[in-house]
């Protein structure tokens, strides 16, 4: 694949570009497929069609719409942080209930915004 920032291309799974020293996915200015030049807000490469976030494209990442709604309706019980990945807080919310439920909402806004990532350090994926 190439590097999402530099267009250099680099291994499969490579943590780090070579060439400019950030992870090849964090970029946003190329395709990772073809090496086209993208929007940074792009979601599909115009040129090849693939989906350019790369957890996207290859099924990993958690659902977006998935944790928001275990947030919502079962957030108290810290539901939403099992599916993310973040097994021990999701205990202590469902110790406490969600922190008497403002955890949960504060979880909730945050996964609204887009902010909220899951124990991989990954932004939620969003499909269509
Ligand atoms: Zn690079
Ligand atoms: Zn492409």
């Amino acid at each position: 694949m190439y590097c999402r920032n530099c267009g250099n291309e680099v291994s499969d799974k490579a943590i780090m570009c070579v060439a400019c020293g950030t992870p090849p996915k964090a970029g946003n200015r190329y395709c990772y497929n073809c090496k086209a030049e993208t929007t940074p807000n792009a979601t599909i490469c115009m040129k090849c069609g693939v989906g350019l976030r790369y957890e996207m494209a290859h099924g990993e990442g958690r659902d977006w719409l998935t944790s928001l709604l275990l947030c919502f309706f079962l957030g108290i019980f810290g539901i939403h942080r099992f599916y993310t990945g973040h097994t021990a807080i999701g205990v202590v919310q469902l110790i406490t209930l969600g922190g008497c439920g403002i955890w949960a909402l504060v979880d909730f806004i945050m996964i609204i915004v887009g902010s909220f990532r899951d124990s991989d350090g990954n932004l939620l994926v969003k499909r269509l």
